[in-house]
């Protein structure tokens, strides 16, 4: 009975299908004390994974990859009625998460485990070593627009690192959280290495201050900065993971249509709420005006709806089509136009393509991150002025270049001042678990996936062993100036000559 009553009490929020308003489910709204109770669970959770080791741990993961990828379809299906995505993208979201988990998995020992170093001519009575430890518990604090795969990139490095993980799901896509968590619950019931607490900000805020020994945060970089004031507090470290605005660099030689293929894909997949997807098309002047043509008529036949045939779905977050909006009306009064759609594009959670040519680059729809199926092409000298444009941007997560000369590419990369580039596809970094993935500037900072992304959740252990005592002893407080006099020869041999 009083269980009863203490349980009526919790606040709730609901998850909505973004397609229809409709109630998918209540969850409710964890507390301090609420949040507070997971760490301390993950807490002693983390001391029963610490002692697993790398192989213990390696072998729950695959198990826990393993139910994933057999009920792949019902995760899909939360996915997607959450989020409002069709079912083959919220399929191919699973598929994607559970290649990370597996390639967590199987990498961490080799990245992390502790190895020895050269301990240098001064110090060669001494082994050196460098390891690397879990820091504890992970608190992660996930976004909508990839509900699975986007924290599973914090998630599963965290987990194979050896540290625990509370998650807090956005409150548009909490469904996803919860399915996550009851999986690893009905493997380990007894260790709840992995935990989902659902709420709103102020759930977020309290994951911050529970006395985790991390945050990684993926969102939008205002939500960034309030997270790391919050963070600041208890010096716990973030990484972040926000938004972008990301450009893709057409070149003289590139093979247009592949290029219009990967550009529609990039610009208006998941409804152009991609942090990593094609917000800015630069292409050369000479094949300027083919490019637009092909990518009008690709894009054209593009339908969003609510369906399994829909090339999209609707806007997850109902306001973003403001911003949408205000970002079309903000191009076109300053002398922009629009190729394809307009503001009639959006009707209710759905808005058509929309293609805006001549932008000027102080339009908001250049400035500012969109999240929406909206794309701005405009024309460009040459690949050098494509990139200084590029690089014009507070953000810095990712960028694309499109040239038949795959070392124009490359070099081109090396000049662009973002985390990720892609030569001759848009957002094909996705699908290589090793490649670490994070930006620069408002994009954030740190990195998940791949090797860099298993150190990110390690605090890293230096040990020096003496094997034996030296003749030349400086670390005393009664050097002998005999030892002081080799000291200075040695100084003077090593570094000082010439
Ligand atoms: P938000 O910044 O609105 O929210 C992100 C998360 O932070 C949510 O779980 C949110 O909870 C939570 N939160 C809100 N306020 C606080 C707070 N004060 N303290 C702690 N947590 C808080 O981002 P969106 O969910 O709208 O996601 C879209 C953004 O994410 C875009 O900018 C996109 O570019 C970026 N993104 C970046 C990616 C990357 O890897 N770089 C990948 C995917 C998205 P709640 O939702 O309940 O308010």
């Amino acid at each position: 009975m009083t269980d009863q009553v203490t349980q009526m009490k919790v606040p709730t929020f609901d998850s909505l299908d973004p397609r229809t308003g409709d109630v998918l489910a209540s969850y409710p709204i964890a507390d301090d004390a609420a949040v507070q109770a997971a760490v301390d669970r993950a807490r002693a959770a983390s001391r029963w994974w610490d002692i697993q080791g790398f192989s213990g741990r390696k072998n729950w993961l695959l198990e826990f990859k393993n139910a994933i990828a057999k009920d792949a379809q019902s995760l899909a299906a939360v996915i997607s009625a959450e989020s409002g995505k069709p079912d083959e993208d919220a399929i191919l979201e699973v598929m994607m998460a559970v290649e990370h988990i597996d390639w967590a998995a199987r990498n961490a020992e080799k990245t992390l485990e502790q190895r020895k170093v050269s301990s240098g001519l001064i110090s060669a009575n001494q082994k050196a070593y460098v390891g690397y430890r879990p820091f504890g518990v992970v608190g992660v604090i996930g976004p909508w627009n990839y509900p699975l795969y986007t924290p599973m990139g914090s998630i599963a490095y965290s987990l194979a690192a050896g540290n625990a993980v509370v998650f807090k799901p956005s409150e548009l896509t909490p469904g996803v959280g919860v399915w996550l968590a009851k999986k690893w619950e009905s493997l380990a019931p007894a260790q709840l290495v992995f935990q989902t607490v659902t709420g709103d900000g102020s759930t977020g805020a309290a994951l911050c201050t529970a006395g985790v020994d991390k945050i990684a945060f993926t969102g939008s970089t205002a939500t960034a900065k309030k997270v790391m004031a919050t963070c600041a507090q208890s010096l716990t470290p973030l990484v972040a993971e926000c938004g972008g605005k990301d450009a893709m660099l057409v070149d003289v030689d590139a093979d247009l249509d592949a290029a219009v293929e990967f550009a529609a894909f990039g610009a208006m997949g998941n409804a152009g709420q991609t942090c990593a997807g094609v917000e800015r098309i630069y292409v050369a002047a000479p094949v300027y005006e083919d490019f637009v043509d092909k990518l009008a008529a690709a894009v054209s036949a593009l339908k969003p709806g609510g369906t399994g045939s829909s090339s999209y779905g609707p806007m997850t977050l109902g306001k973003q089509s403001d911003i949408v909006r205000g970002q079309i009306e903000d191009a076109l009064a300053k002398g922009a136009r629009a190729v394809v759609g307009g503001l009639e594009s959006l009707h209710g959670p759905y808005i058509d393509p929309v293609i805006l040519t001549d932008v000027p680059e102080n339009s908001t729809a250049i400035t500012e991150e969109t999240f929406g199926p909206t794309v701005v092409v405009n024309k460009v000298r040459d690949l050098d002025e494509g990139i200084e444009r590029a690089n014009a941007s507070v953000y810095g997560l990712g960028a694309s270049v499109f040239t038949k000369d795959t070392e124009a590419g490359r070099r081109a990369a090396e000049r662009l001042d973002c985390g990720v580039v892609t030569v001759n596809s848009v957002l094909g970094f996705a699908g290589i678990p090793a490649l670490p993935f994070g930006g620069t500037g408002d994009s954030g900072f740190g990195r998940i996936h791949g090797a860099d992304g298993l150190r990110e959740f390690s605090t890293v252990k230096s040990l020096a062993v003496q094997q034996f005592a030296i003749p030349l002893k400086l670390l005393t407080l009664n050097r002998k100036a005999r030892d002081m006099k080799i000291s200075k020869l040695m100084l003077k041999l090593r570094h000082g000559r010439g």
